[in-house]
């Protein structure tokens, strides 16, 4: 499945790379006892492992705890490559919410080896996204208040403003390295209150000017 971000001006872009950050609020780095990190902590999920809302997450079996991460997501509209902090924001065209789901024990296990992070990150059906809306000026620096609910209890609930690497410095970062292109994503990090999901469980993810984006796990 393909799935495609709707730009300000009207055009679709097939989704391209999926860059994810990690450690970006600090009660999250304390609940997972992790330590600050001094840069910006940054892996990719493949665009494969996408689940549009609706649709069933097949949670992985066997593996250990499946811990959803509540995320703000950016979708880019603009080509830019060496992006300063100043000019990130006009390279945003759309802003969803969305679920960096993590295999925790095995992350914890890769971590102590040294190892990648790809099995426990980019596992098949590993980023639920909701639906992107189109991004206006200066949201981003108003802040967004984002919730998660499972089975209609409270989880994970922030705002975007407490992240310690803000959108513009990530997208300036990013750039340096990556040149960044229309339909590129960016997972932008957890705050604390991730936890497990099982079978059977409703995860339910929501922003006010966003919306509510919900998924049964199986
Ligand atoms: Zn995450």
């Amino acid at each position: 499945m393909t799935m495609h971000v709707s730009l300000n001006d009207g055009r679709k872009e097939p989704i391209g790379r999926i860059f994810c950050v990690g450690k970006n609020y600090v009660e999250h780095i304390k609940e997972i006892d992790a330590v600050l990190p001094d840069g910006l902590l940054v892996f990719m999920k493949s665009p494969l492992c996408l689940v549009e809302a609706g649709q069933a997450i097949l949670l992985p079996r066997d593996q250990g705890a499946v811990h959803h991460e509540l995320e703000l997501v950016l979708a880019i509209g603009t080509a830019g490559h060496h992006i300063s902090p100043e000019r990130a924001e006009d390279h945003v065209a759309a802003i969803t919410l969305g679920i960096d789901l993590t295999l925790r024990d095995l992350q914890m296990e890769l971590r102590r080896k040294a190892w990648p992070w790809e099995p426990c990150k980019s596992f098949e059906h590993s980023a639920p996204l909701g639906v992107f809306a189109p991004y206006r000026r200066g949201w981003l620096d108003e802040g967004i208040a984002m919730t998660l609910h499972v089975n209609g209890t409270q989880r994970q609930q922030a705002s975007t403003r407490e992240m310690m690497q803000g959108p513009w410095a990530i997208i300036s970062t990013l750039s340096a390295t990556w040149q960044l292109r229309p339909g590129d994503l960016i997972f932008t990090g957890s705050p604390a209150g991730v936890g497990p999901l099982e079978p059977g469980d409703q995860v339910t993810i929501a922003a006010p000017g966003i919306g509510q984006f919900s998924w049964p796990c199986t």
